[in-house]
């Protein structure tokens, strides 16, 4: 598998823009609609990619012939949102 890296995009777990290496390609065949009652499945791509930042793990997926996003960011199945918290100090404080 030929190793590529993309333009830079955020990373959700740092939430640095940063390069990332896809260190995984992986082909499924996914539910894409019910016709009749009948569900039918199509090739459906997943790419694993991992921050050069912190390592963590972010994945794309869409359905090949078929996708349902343009966009590559839309396309990121996990982390669904960033797992980057506000620091204490700046929450608001429930009392
Ligand atoms: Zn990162």
């Amino acid at each position: 598998m030929a190793e590529t890296f993309p333009e830079p995009f955020l990373c959700y777990h740092c939430g640095n823009i940063a390069a990332h290496k896809r260190i995984g390609l992986f082909e499924a065949k996914e539910l894409f609609e019910h016709v009749d009652g009948r569900p039918y499945r199509e090739r459906f791509n997943y790419e694993i990619y991992r921050c050069s930042t912190c390592d963590g793990i972010n994945i794309f997926g869409d359905f090949i012939e078929y996708p349902r996003h343009k966009a590559f960011a839309a396309r990121r199945l996990y982390p669904r949102e960033s797992l980057i918290l506000p620091e204490d100090h700046k929450l608001a404080s429930a009392q």
